[in-house]
């Protein structure tokens, strides 16, 4: 493949985005490139900027400029359905609006400003959407943390990005579980010195607010990703390109069209539900489901009632979540004939959810998009586009327009035509991340060292003879559980932190809905014996540390680890005791190997 110089690329960027961005309300217009950008850490700071100069209000242009421009007020902006069937509510964009900028203005009344951070932790009701406009709305940060995570995670953020506000809700019913989450989230009891109560702030609250106007560069939002080194990153996104990025990419992804109803069963509190349920689809001034319940409460039918009830047209899931319906047939999958396109995210597909979901599900009539991207990129990065690229099941298939990648080999070397490697890109689109908040040097030092001039994702890819990508998984200490990222070093901390144990290290084991399950090895401190209650109180504690979703599956007492003679613990042998695969390579470096036969006689089943 060959590329056109890079004044080229630069001129092509300009014409194509400005096309995109005469769709939007700019105060005022930006100057000079589209985009500027230094990818190459041999040659200074790692920086992109997009439409410098202009300068815009998201808020506005997801909401007054549909309002009033496009005249989109009395549009639907939100199904929203309850966790209990028959709990529902129609939000219009007008009623959106008004109610964006009453909680605007209590954002001020409480002393929020411009650039300020806001926390937000909440389960998938309105108001977080509310709340994450109005952040937008008055030029303040939004730092949302998925309301699955535990108090402890969510002051390591809070803290990190110095949030000055926190909006929480008292609780909320997941299924037929009632989670308490302003006790998670302060431990302490309503306390009238700190705690304002939402409706009776709103209550009080003018419907107007006239927007900050901010620049392009200005930051939108901080959302934090598991980290390789244990430590969670605060992915940094701004303005003008995540807003055109995410809009563009909602559009042609889904081929979007004005009468759709589109449907993202995502959580809010990861990068799926910022620009795929809230930031793209409001850009277009489409109209969406927002769920707030399980696809098995009350029964396994859920997901297929609520697309019968709304008639929902596009619809984007997760391979975990068809794995899980999958498990039940055929049957409960009824009156889905509004479907026209599925989208997948989160992890590669396995064909067999594919084949199911484009048989049962799409009735051999809607294509699936499979998108491969991440918090950093902020948009989709490798997809098709629904009918128009041929699918291949399990391929995210080909870029998208602007996003450059490249398979790289272990010494950096660009691979032609067929190949496997480390999957790159070699230039910006306008939607990448800026920065890990308040970290430049770990900004650079996670996507950019490792091979200059390049993003490294971090994931391996292969590019068959026909040019597309298969993502073959991560190639760091990452897991990806239910479509969600988590560093082993995170859990291995989590355990670490409990007196009986002395040494923790966690692989991944394949799981058939959840992708991949947490098998744990944990050396016990000196005098400490392994029992049923030490096995529930360390999984407790990782939940405790880091949420429910990093909970152990497996746990197995490990009198000793494999390592090198140098001590490091050889993961490659855990996965393979792990998943009981005798073949374990060269192990020519183990120190010793009487230690790996305990652990394959005693491995948790
Ligand atoms: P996150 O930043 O938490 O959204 O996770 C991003 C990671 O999820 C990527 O680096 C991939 O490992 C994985 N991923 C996301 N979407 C896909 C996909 N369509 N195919 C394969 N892997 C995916």
């Amino acid at each position: 493949m060959t590329f056109p110089p890079m004044e080229s690329v630069h001129s092509h960027s300009e014409i194509f985005w400005g096309d995109i961005a005469k769709d939007f309300f700019w105060k005022t217009k930006h100057a000079g490139r589209f985009l500027d950008y230094n990818f190459d850490v041999t040659k200074g700071e790692i920086f992109v900027k997009c439409m410098e100069g202009a300068s815009t209000n998201i808020c506005y242009n997801v909401l007054d400029h549909n309002v009033h421009e496009r005249k989109l007020g009395d549009k639907v902006a939100f199904y929203w359905e309850g966790n209990e069937p028959g709990d529902e509510l129609t939000v219009t964009y007008r009623e959106l609006l008004q109610r964006v900028c009453q909680f605007a203005n209590v954002l001020k009344s409480q002393g929020v400003k411009k650039g300020d951070r806001v926390s937000i932790y909440m389960p998938m009701v309105v108001e977080l959407v509310v709340a994450m406009l109005a952040c937008v709305r008055i030029g303040a940060v939004h730092s949302i943390v998925f309301a699955g995570f535990s108090a402890e995670s969510l002051c390591e953020r809070i803290l990190d990005s110095q949030c000055s506000l926190l909006v929480t809700a008292d609780g909320f019913y997941r299924g037929d579980k009632l989670i308490n989450l302003k006790l998670l989230a302060d431990e302490v009891p309503w306390n009238p010195e700190v705690d304002l109560c939402w409706h009776t702030l709103v209550r009080g609250a003018s419907d107007e607010c006239e927007p900050e106007w901010c620049e392009s560069e200005d930051p939108l939002f901080i959302l934090y990703t598991s980290g390789s080194t244990g430590k969670p990153k605060g992915v940094l996104h701004t303005l003008s390109g995540y807003m055109l990025y995410t809009a563009l990419t909602f559009k042609l992804v889904f081929d979007y069209q004005p009468d759709d109803v589109y449907w993202c069963t995502a959580d809010i509190g990861w990068i799926t539900g910022h620009s795929y349920i809230t930031y793209g689809p409001l850009a277009n001034g489409a109209t969406s489901v927002l769920f707030e319940g399980l696809p098995t409460y009350p029964d396994v039918s859920r997901m297929w009632e609520i697309v019968d009830k709304y008639h929902v047209t596009k619809f984007y899931t997760a391979p975990t979540a068809i794995r899980l319906l999958m498990k039940y047939g055929r049957e409960p999958v009824y009156k889905r004939d509004s479907l026209k396109v599925l989208g997948t995210v989160g992890e590669p597909i396995n064909p067999e959810a594919w084949q199911w979901y484009y048989s049962v599900v799409g009735e051999k009539r809607c294509p699936i998009v499979d998108t491969f991207w991440q918090t950093e990129t902020g948009g989709h990065v490798l997809t098709p586009l629904p009918a128009a690229t041929p699918m291949k099941p399990g391929s995210a298939t080909f870029p998208f327009f602007g996003v450059v990648p490249a398979v790289l080999n272990e010494s950096g070397e660009e691979l032609e035509g067929a190949s496997e490697g480390y999957l790159v890109f070699k230039q910006p689109w306008p939607g990448v991340m800026r920065t890990v908040y308040g970290n430049q040097q770990r900004f650079e030092t996670t996507y950019f060292k490792k091979f200059p001039g390049y993003y490294v994702t971090g994931d391996g890819c292969r590019r068959d003879k026909d040019g597309y990508y298969w993502i073959t998984g991560r190639i760091d200490d990452m897991l990806n559980v239910s479509g969600h990222l988590l560093s082993t070093a995170e859990v291995e901390s989590a355990l670490a932190e409990h007196e009986a144990v002395a040494e923790a290290a966690v692989v991944g084991r394949p799981h058939p809905v959840k992708g991949e399950s947490l098998y744990c090895f944990v050396t016990l401190t000196d005098g400490v014996t392994y029992s049923r209650t030490l096995e529930a109180e360390l999984k407790k504690q990782v939940r405790e540390k880091i949420g429910a979703i990093a909970t152990p599956d497996f746990i197995q007492n490990a009198p000793g680890l494999p390592k090198t003679r140098s001590g490091k613990i050889m993961r490659r042998v855990l996965r393979k005791i792990a998943c009981d695969e005798r073949d374990l390579g060269d192990i020519s470096t183990l120190a010793d190997s009487s230690v790996v036969e305990h652990l394959f006689q005693n491995r948790c089943c």
